[in-house]
This record gives C-alpha cells, structure tokens and sequence, in this order.
C-alpha cells in the first residue's frame, strides 16, 4: 500500500487528503497539522453568543469547489447563503460611506469620484488599449480607469482580498480573468457589459458557474467545513505534529522520510506540502534549494481581526449591507469592517449585531504588533468616526495573523512556476498545495488541493 504524507492540516492539507482518498480509498494516508487545532485561518469560535469567523467569512459559489466539497461531505443542509442585504456595499470616503456602485445609474449620481473622474471612467471603450506586460493592479486601473480611480478602486480590491498594497500586486497573477477580459474585448466596460448580455466571457475551459456567486458558510460559520473533514479523515489527522525535515527515503524509490519535531519519522512514497510557503521553503531547502528560495520570495501580509458584538440600540447606522472598506488617505486605520450579522443574521443572538473590523496588511505592518487594549481603542476610534459607535462593544475577540495572507507581487507566477519545475526534477512525488500558489480564497485553495491530489494519484503504484 502506498502511504503519503500530508504535511499542515489547513483548509490545503484536510482538502488533499480527502481528495486523495475519494480518488483511492486504499491508500495510507497521514495528516500532520502542527498546532493543535487543524483548519489554519479557517476557524469560528462561538462566544457570549456571537458567531465570529477568525479568518475568512465565507466562499463565492460562482465557482463549484467549496460547495463541491461541502456536497461530498453531506453539508448540504447546513450551507447558509449570504442575506440580500449584504450585496450593497460601502466605500468610506470625505467623511462618509458611500455605496460601491452597481449599475451605470449608480456610477453616475454616486460621490466616489469627482465629476471628471467618472468621465474617465466611462470613456475606457474608448481609450484602453490592452497591456502586453504583467502589471501592478495599480496601474492596470490606472490605465483603464484613470488616476483618481485607481486611487480609490484599486486599494479597496485588493485591502479585501489580500489586505496588500496595489502598487506591489500582480494583476496577472491576482485577477487573470481580468486580464482576459481585457485580451477578449479591449476595454473592461465593453466585456462586463458583453457578460451581463450573457455572452460568454468566461475563460475557455474554466468550470460552469453552480450558484448565482453569492458569498456562502454554514450554520455555525466557516469551521463547520473543517470539522466535517476532520471527522472524514479521523485517525488520519494528527495535530501537534510539525514536520521539521524531509529526507530522501533510503530503498524506497522516489520515497521520502518525514521527520517530525519529537524525533519520529515517517517513511512515505508521497509527499503534500500543504503549508504556507515559507514553511515549504525551510523543509525544501537542503534537498531542493531552487524551489526553496522560489518559495522563500513569496511575502506575506500581517493582519488582524477585531470581532465585536453590539448591543443593536447602541448602533445607530443601519447596517444594510455586507460592510465597507476603507482606502488609504481617509484617516481610518482599518482596512475594512465586515458587518457580519447583516450578512450572516444567526451570526448574532437576537437584538445584538455582530461586526468584524480587519487591521493591519503590508501598508500597516505594525497594527499586529499592537496589545489587545491597543488594537481594540484603534478600531473603536474607526468605528466612531465612519459609523459613529461610542457604545463599548460587549464582546471582543482579537486574532492575530502574522504572515497571513501571501501576496503576488509582480513575478509571482514566475516563481511558483519555477518552483514547481525544479520539484518536478528533485522530488517527482511531491505535490504543493495551498493559498499561495494559484489564488487566496477558499475556492482557490480546494481547487490547489484538487490538483495536487490528482498529481500524486496519476503516479503509479509502487
Ligand atoms: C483574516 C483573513 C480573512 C480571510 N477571508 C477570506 C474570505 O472571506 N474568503 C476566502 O475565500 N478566503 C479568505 N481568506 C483566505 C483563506 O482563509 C486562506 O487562504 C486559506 O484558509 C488558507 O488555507 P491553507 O490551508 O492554504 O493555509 P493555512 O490555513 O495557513 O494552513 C496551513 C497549515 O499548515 C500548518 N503548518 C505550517 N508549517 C507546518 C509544518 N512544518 N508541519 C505541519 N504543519 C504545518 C499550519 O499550522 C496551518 O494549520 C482570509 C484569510 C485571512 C487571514
């Protein structure tokens, strides 16, 4: 029987391993998480009665993996769509939120842009020319869509996303879709109106959409998905199990040994490295140092989340959305702030709201570093300003996440595709999954994980 390692027990490593055994159920299949709890940023804890996710909220069913997953794992029943509400969202800009436009009416009377800016905007047909070269997000908008609207838009995507900094992003490697809208009609206006007429703009190849693209979790938040795959892998998971080295395996062909920080060792015929990059980098670097300094280049932002439960009497504002994000240059420290009960309602016992403010990225290295005391007076501040909150939250939770989220600065595929090529060479039995390789989101991550499982089960038995 083959036995393969799965090496980080986040959404990647659990998603592999499941994979895995759906595609060959006789394997011996080993799961090594290193903290005691799996799932990685994908964690919800319940508290005074709120809900609140620690890392990511949700996944978009405009592509089919999280759901996929979840129907294979019988969480049918338990998936819980985002309210109508919360596809209005906000921009906090001079002083105020202003809903993020959704129709060309909207666009128009909206008070994002100045009045020369949205002409701009609106003559991209007309002016854009498509791009040859890899370009920062910064730019592509730029160019598209004019200055001010870079500097409004851009920041605000990618905050969202990756909590990075748009001048350092890779279009190319963060929005490809974009870039192929841009390859198919020229101008980004002229293909999302050519999309909404139904044409196919869709990349060739890529999989139908199966829901209407609505942000989705389940019941008891994110985990619910995590604990599912947990009970699917049972003896298989084993957490406080770093992995501290990987060796050739002596006898076995193309076999590995997995040495984990106690001393044991594991003798595989496969091998996931299902852990951020930086992590792969250090157990890749005395047998492929190549792929290991590709690895090592991929930077990581720091952020945090503030989760906070209100009183409903207490704020004012109606919350009649998903939320609001914040560029740069309005004197708001956060990035965001999610209104999580407006979004998912039994996210908050009834008559409270639930919120989620995220701080930190690569332009605020330092809020991560900040005390609990800190952290939470900053927000608060935030809050009084953009939504005018001066209650004390009755509740609070303040996670950390030091490098949390990788970022795909200009050169990224060419990294992950030179990483991948020099472990094609030393170690063919070895597979990377994770949320740096081809996409962040949740979607991106079981999609990665798909793929790595389908690469170490085409190899054949040994
Ligand atoms: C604040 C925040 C909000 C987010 N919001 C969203 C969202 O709303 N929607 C969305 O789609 N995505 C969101 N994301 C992104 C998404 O959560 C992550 O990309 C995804 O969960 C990463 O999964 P992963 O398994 O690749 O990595 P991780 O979750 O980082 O898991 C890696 C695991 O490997 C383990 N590990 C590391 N080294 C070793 C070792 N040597 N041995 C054994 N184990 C090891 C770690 O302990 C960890 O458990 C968010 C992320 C953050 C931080």
């Amino acid at each position: 029987m083959n036995r393969v390692a799965v090496v980080g027990g986040g959404l990647a490593g659990l998603a592999t391993a499941h994979a895995l055994l759906r595609v060959r159920p006789d394997l011996d299949v080993v799961v090594l998480e290193a903290t005691d709890a799996p799932g990685g940023k994908v964690r919800t804890s319940v508290q005074d009665g709120y809900t609140f996710d620690w890392g990511p909220n949700g996944f978009l069913t405009n592509v089919p993996e999280t759901v996929a997953l979840a129907h294979e794992l019988g969480l049918q029943a338990r998936l819980r769509p985002a309210a109508d509400a919360a596809s209005h969202r906000f921009v906090y800009r001079d002083g105020g939120l202003r809903p993020l436009p959704t129709s060309p009416g909207t666009f128009l009377r909206s008070e994002l842009l100045s009045l020369p800016g949205k002409l701009r905007v609106l003559s991209e047909p007309l002016l854009a020319r498509a791009i040859r070269r890899e370009e920062t997000v910064f730019d592509f908008v730029a160019h598209h869509f004019g200055h001010e609207a870079a500097r409004v838009f851009a920041g605000v995507f990618v905050a969202g996303i990756t909590a990075g900094d748009p001048r350092e992003l890779s279009l190319d490697a963060l929005f490809p879709r974009l870039r192929l809208l841009e390859g198919s009609h020229g101008s980004l206006l002229r293909g999302m109106a050519a999309a909404r007429r139904g044409e196919r703009a869709r990349p060739r190849g890529a999989a139908e959409p199966i829901g209407d693209g609505r942000l989705t979790s389940f019941d008891g938040g994110v985990q619910v998905l995590i604990d599912a795959l947990v009970v699917d892998l049972g003896h298989r998971l084993r957490t406080a199990a770093p992995a501290v080295a990987l060796r050739d395996a002596v006898g076995r062909a193309g076999g590995a040994v997995v040495e984990l920080a106690d001393g044991e060792t594991l003798e595989v015929d496969a091998v996931v490295l299902a852990t951020p990059a930086f992590a792969a980098a250090d157990l890749l670097a005395p047998t492929a140092p190549e792929a290991a300094a590709a690895l090592a280049a991929v930077r990581y932002a720091d952020v945090a989340v503030v989760a906070l439960g209100y009183d409903r009497i207490d704020v004012a504002r109606p919350l009649d959305g998903f939320g609001f994000l914040v560029p740069r240059g309005e004197g708001v420290r956060s990035l965001g702030v999610l209104w999580s009960s407006s979004t998912f309602p039994d996210q908050a016992p009834p008559g409270k709201v639930a919120l989620r403010a995220i701080a930190g990225g690569t332009l605020d290295p330092g809020f991560v570093a900040l005390s609990d005391e800190e952290a939470l007076a900053a927000v608060r501040r935030d809050l009084e300003r953009t939504m005018g909150i001066v209650a004390e939250p009755e509740s609070v939770r303040i996670v950390r996440w030091p490098r949390g989220i990788p970022q795909f600065t200009l050169g990224h595929r060419e990294r992950i595709a030179s990483a991948r090529e020099a472990l094609a060479r030393r170690w063919p039995r070895l597979a990377l999954a994770g949320n740096y390789l081809d996409g962040v989101g949740l979607n991106d991550v079981v999609r990665s994980a798909r793929a790595a499982a389908e690469r170490l089960a085409g190899v054949p038995r040994v």
